[in-house]
């Protein structure tokens, strides 16, 4: 007698292999109805291959690319020579070295990270962790160890995984970086960046990071690449990077996705 002949209230007297074997093809069309066909990452139109974007999207996604601020990695409107700085890297310099973002944190940009926080979109880390290794290649070339922003553990419990150690994974993995996921810690509870001021967001997560004894061990003397989905102020990255050079790293430079833009700019 097959499966489908069997009486649905005699259902439960199948041998167990045979329940069991049903279940697993009920879990793989599961993965099957998901992963094929392979989707646009921001727009699910389909697409000839997985973890890429549609034609559509790919005209909308600003890649950031020289020239731009050597420190803060702010796109310049047009190529002021090599080294130059833009106002807000010499009025208010960073703690960190220099930052890098794949791209514009416009529209597309906005929908892949808010897939890969909420969505649980896995499948684009690697096309995210694979832009920015190309948009950070001079970090990576010089750094010891890559590490990611951390959540505190109450936000990470109810999201589940946090997406900038996703990405960490994928930047390190380009030249087999060690990833130190526990070196920083958030020690405080933040509220959420959104809404707040620049000088509200520095207010926000002043003390609000502190590295482990394990961790301190870890990034002593050490280049480092803090990484995280998005920049906005660079407050957090400024408050983890102070963290990070008090308990006696060499060097910490960022490496982010997508970074807010405010306009094309002439250099100073
Ligand atoms: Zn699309």
């Amino acid at each position: 007698m097959s499966e489908a002949e069997i009486p649905a209230a005699d259902a439960d007297r199948r041998p167990l292999f045979a329940r069991v074997a049903q279940f697993g093809r009920a879990v793989m069309g599961v993965v099957l109805d998901t992963t094929l066909p392979p989707l646009c990452a921001s727009c699910r139109a389909p697409l000839g291959i997985p973890g890429g974007l549609c034609p559509a999207c790919w005209s909308r996604i600003s890649f950031i690319a020289p020239p731009y601020c050597e420190r803060l990695g702010i796109p310049f409107a047009y190529d002021p020579g090599p080294g130059l700085l833009s106002m807000e890297a010499i009025a208010d310099p960073p703690a960190y070295g220099r930052a890098r973002a794949a791209v514009r944190y416009e529209e597309v940009a906005r929908d892949l990270v808010h897939r890969l926080k909420y969505g649980d979109r896995l499948d684009l880390v690697a096309t995210m962790g694979g832009w920015m290794a190309r948009a950070g290649r001079e970090l990576i070339a010089e750094a010891d160890a890559v590490l990611p922003v951390p959540l505190h553990w109450r936000r990470l419990w109810g999201r589940r995984f946090n997406q900038a150690a996703a990405l960490a994974k994928v930047v390190a993995a380009t030249r087999a970086l060690p990833v130190l996921t526990g070196a920083l810690a958030r020690v405080r509870a933040t509220p959420q960046q959104v809404g707040l001021s620049r000088s509200e967001r520095a207010v926000n997560v002043q003390g609000a990071f502190a590295v482990t004894p394990d961790g301190k061990a870890a990034i002593s003397g050490k280049r480092l690449i803090l990484v995280d989905d998005v920049l906005t102020s660079g407050a957090t990255v400024d408050a983890c990077s102070r963290a990070l050079l008090r308990a006696g790293a060499r060097g910490v430079d960022v490496l982010v996705f997508a970074r807010v833009v405010a306009a094309a700019r002439p250099p100073i």
